[in-house]
């Protein structure tokens, strides 16, 4: 979302499909910013993307019987799919597919967002990627929601969320969505 992480995965990917490998990029159906068929970076640069409603549905789409389709595979948005998502990612792992997963790592309430947490601990690489604070210039580790929200599934727009500084982030107010 900020940070320019979906920048950084589009560069990895087209150096993956430069070396000649079979890639895969996915996005969860709740994603609809933009363009949904793309991955879309705020400059506009595109790579496209499989719109899935689950992790399961990573899987079925790479799997070819007891095969792969894929040799690289990446995850926009890891977040939304929450913790089905570490055992796809594991059984694409088994299957010698590389994995990507971009994703942010903390809520609205400041919570560590699963399953983003758990696939940092299972990673080779991980590249964290934080933009400025929007108070201090200081790297920002949270995303400050700054518009009224129902669910924590909701996207929203760029004048919704600002990245912020621990010192600078406010969490949500009320009761931490349940989840
Ligand atoms: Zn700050």
């Amino acid at each position: 979302m900020f940070g320019g992480k979906t920048e950084r995965m589009i560069a990895v990917l087209r150096e993956a499909v430069g070396a000649g490998k079979r890639v895969m990029a996915f996005k969860h159906v709740i994603d609809d910013r933009y363009d949904p068929e793309h991955l879309v970076t705020h400059r506009n640069e595109t790579f496209d993307a499989i719109r899935v409603p689950n992790a399961d549905a990573i899987l079925k789409m790479v799997m070819n019987g007891s095969g792969v389709k894929a040799d690289f595979i990446a995850v926009d948005e890891g977040h939304f799919f929450k913790m089905p998502l570490i055992p796809v990612v594991k059984t694409l792992l088994e299957k010698g597919v590389s994995v990507i997963v971009a994703g942010i790592t903390n809520d609205a309430w400041g919570r560590p967002f699963e399953p983003m947490p758990q696939l940092t601990e299972m990673a080779d690489r991980v590249v964290v990627k934080q933009a400025p604070c929007r108070v201090c210039g200081n790297p920002a580790a949270y995303t400050q929601r700054i518009t009224q929200i129902n669910t924590l599934h909701m996207v929203g727009g760029l004048s919704d969320y600002e990245p912020r500084c621990g010192e600078h982030f406010t969490p949500f107010p009320g009761p931490p969505e349940h989840r």
